[in-house]
C-alpha cells in the first residue's frame, strides 16, 4: 500500500492504458478519478474495480483538449476528493497519415489532444499542488517521440513535445515537492495498436528484442514507481517500457 490516502487523477483512464494505470494507483491505496471523453460505460466499469478494492472511485467526462473543459475537469475532482497529489496525462489519440498527405486538421487534432491536454490539465492542478507542497505529475509519452516513426509525425511531435515540457516543469518546481516524470511505451497491447495491419505488426514484432508486445499493466507498474516515495529523488526522467525496441 505504498499510496494510502493518496488522491489521483487519470486521464483517459477508462481504457487501455489509462486503465490499468488506474487500477494499479488503485490497488496501492489510492481513491482515483478517471477521465474519459464520449464512452461513459467504460469508465463507470473501471470505476466499480477500484471501488471493490475498497478506494473512492470518481468519473468524470472532459475534453482533455479545451482548455475550459480541463478546468471544470480538476475543479470537480478536487472538489469530490479535497486535494489532487497524482495527475497522470495519460489520454492521446493517433490520426496516422504520410507527412505528405497529412492535412492541417489531422496535425492540429493530435497536438490538441496529446499536447495542449498535458499543458490544460496539469496547469489547473499544479496551483494547489504548489500550495500543498506535494505532487506527482506522469506524463505518458511515447517511443516514437523518441525515435520518429512513418506516417506519424503529428504524434512523434507531441508526444516529443510533451518531453520537453516534463523537464522543463521537473525544473521550475523541483523545490516545491513536486516530481514530473514520464513514460515513454513501446508498443502495448490496446485498441490503440489493435488497428495496425497483420504483416506490420508481425514485421515491428521482429523489430523488439523480447520478440512480443508490452501490456498495458507493464506500463501501469512504472507509473506507480514513479509516484510512489521510491522515486521521491527521481525528476525529469523518461523511463522507457519498450521491451529493448529503443535503448
Ligand atoms: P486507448 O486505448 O485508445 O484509450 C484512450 C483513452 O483516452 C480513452 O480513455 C479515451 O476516452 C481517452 N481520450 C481520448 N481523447 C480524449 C480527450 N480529448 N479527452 C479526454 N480523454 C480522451 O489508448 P492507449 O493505447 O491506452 O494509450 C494511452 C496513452 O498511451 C496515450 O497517450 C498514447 O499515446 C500512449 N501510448 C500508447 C501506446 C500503445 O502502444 N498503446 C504506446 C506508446 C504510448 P474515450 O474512450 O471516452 O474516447
Amino acid at each position: 500500500m505504498r499510496l494510502q490516502g493518496r488522491k489521483a487523477l487519470v486521464t483517459g483512464g477508462s481504457r487501455g492504458i489509462g486503465r490499468a494505470i488506474a487500477l494499479g494507483l488503485a490497488s496501492e491505496g489510492a481513491d482515483v478519478a478517471i477521465n474519459y471523453l464520449s464512452k461513459s460505460g467504460p469508465a463507470d466499469e473501471v470505476a466499480q474495480a477500484i471501488r471493490g478494492l475498497g478506494r473512492k472511485a470518481v468519473t468524470v467526462q472532459a475534453d482533455v483538449s479545451r482548455f475550459e473543459s480541463a478546468a471544470g475537469m480538476t475543479a470537480k475532482v478536487i472538489e469530490s476528493f479535497g486535494h489532487l497529489d497524482i495527475l497522470v496525462n495519460n489520454a492521446g489519440i493517433t490520426s496516422d497519415k504520410s507527412f505528405v498527405k497529412m492535412d492541417p486538421d489531422s496535425w492540429r487534432q493530435v497536438l490538441a489532444i496529446n499536447l495542449d491536454g498535458v499543458f490544460n490539465c496539469t496547469k489547473t492542478v499544479l496551483d494547489q499542488m504548489i500550495a500543498r507542497r506535494y505532487g506527482r505529475i506522469v506524463n505518458i509519452t511515447s517511443v516514437i517521440g523518441q525515435i520518429g516513426n512513418f506516417g506519424q509525425a503529428n504524434y512523434a511531435a507531441s508526444k516529443a513535445g510533451q518531453m520537453a515540457m516534463t523537464k522543463s516543469l521537473a525544473k521550475e518546481v523541483a523545490t516545491k515537492g513536486i516530481t514530473v516524470n514520464a513514460v515513454a511505451p513501446g508498443f502495448i497491447e490496446t485498441e490503440m495498436v489493435e488497428t495496425i495491419p497483420e504483416k506490420v505488426r508481425e514485421r515491428l514484432i521482429a523489430s523488439i528484442p523480447m520478440q512480443r508486445f508490452g501490456q498495458a499493466s507493464d506500463v501501469a507498474r512504472a507509473v506507480v514507481y514513479l509516484v510512489s516515495s521510491d522515486a521521491d529523488y527521481i525528476t525529469g526522467t523518461e523511463l522507457s517500457i519498450n521491451g529493448g525496441l529503443f535503448m
